[in-house]
């Protein structure tokens, strides 16, 4: 066991032995010139995963996101996003920095957006108002605890989506996590987005990158704005190689990080202080809401230090995320902690 069991996100999985030996011996390219067979190599993977024409390999999540609302949208055109959503909340408003388009956030039940609602924030064309374009949808849904948003919901918010001409991008940073707890293969979720992003660099291990799918036209066009916003790398190769063997090794372990993450939620649940219901944890992250009578977050966080354990409240509650480099050892060492702390 490491010197600390680290909860604060799945980001800190570190790359795998298999992982590193493929970055050693990978074939590579000048990308920008789209010379890098391995980058290319990783594409084609992903567009066949995600049945989807194409894919671009982009540096990070929060690129993915910028540079698909710039692609769907036009300037003064308005976003539908959900309230608590990482591409609202978590991406320093690239929206009106980039695009130059408002987001219109919308609340949920547990991510799932309520469609009726969606369709009544529809804009009415007027030359008042901006003009509705995009819709996203977040799944698994970070902030609402990994909960994975229902297929029926996407479907009905895709139908509003076509009846107004409007996109539909899923933010699925988890997608493989969200495909796991639902038993729905990642392609069906594909299949009702017009575009789709995920992440190499969380649950699946890879050190750096996340993935965008679509239509051949919106990724060609992808491409230049990932160049305009400085993402061209060259032999990027070396990266992509860690997320093929992510994406061929690291996706079916992701269901043993939901097991514990259920395990330690439900080990918790019960102590003073801690507000939480168990039976929400479907995927790898547990959000409580912390109200003690004698220890504020700070303290109970740098009491959780102590023990070994390192957490995030950034945002108010507490996080904790369940990742590869997380075992049983590490959960009970967690599940000791908060009993020696709390009970
Ligand atoms: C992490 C995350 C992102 C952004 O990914 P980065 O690689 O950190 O920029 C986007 N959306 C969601 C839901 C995320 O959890």
């Amino acid at each position: 066991m490491a010197e600390f069991s680290d909860f604060r996100s799945d980001t800190v999985t570190r790359p795998t032995k298999n992982m590193r030996k493929a970055m050693a011996e990978a074939v590579v390219g000048d990308d920008v010139l789209g010379d890098d067979p391995t980058v290319n190599k990783l594409e084609s993977m992903v567009a066949k995963i995600m049945g989807k024409e194409a894919a671009l390999y982009v540096p990070s999540g929060t690129m993915a996101n910028s540079i698909t609302v710039k692609v769907w949208t036009n300037e003064l055109d308005e976003v539908i996003v959900e309230a608590k959503s990482h591409i609202y909340n978590m991406e320093s408003t690239h929206m009106t920095f980039i695009a130059r388009v408002t987001p219109r956030p919308i609340h949920s039940d547990r991510g799932a957006m309520d469609p009726e609602e969606v369709e009544r924030n529809i804009r009415m064309p007027s030359v008042y108002i901006p003009r509705t374009s995009l819709i996203c949808i977040e799944n698994t849904h970070n902030a609402w605890s990994g909960a994975v948003v229902p297929i029926e919901n996407i479907r009905a918010i895709r139908k509003i989506a076509d009846e107004h001409g409007i996109r539909l991008h899923i933010d699925g940073a988890r997608i493989f996590n969200a495909s796991h707890a639902s038993g729905i293969p990642v392609k069906e979720y594909a299949a009702l987005a017009d575009s789709l992003m995920f992440c190499l660099s969380k649950g699946l291990s890879a050190p750096v990158g996340s993935v965008m799918v679509g239509p051949q036209d919106f990724i060609d066009y992808a491409r230049r704005v990932r160049k305009v916003l400085g993402g061209g790398m060259r032999q990027v190769g070396i990266l992509a190689a860690a997320g093929i063997v992510a994406l061929e090794e690291m996706v079916d372990r992701l269901k043993e990080d939901h097991e514990r993450a259920k395990q330690l939620a439900f080990a918790i649940a019960g102590l003073p202080g801690i507000a939480l219901n168990p039976e929400y944890i479907q995927t790898n992250i547990i959000i409580f809401d912390f109200n003690h009578p004698r220890l504020s977050t700070p303290e109970f966080l740098s009491k959780l230090k102590e023990e070994g354990i390192l957490a995030l409240a950034s945002t108010g509650p507490i996080r904790f995320v369940v990742h590869k480099d997380i075992g049983d050892k590490d959960i009970d060492r967690a599940i000791s902690a908060f009993n020696k702390i709390l009970a």
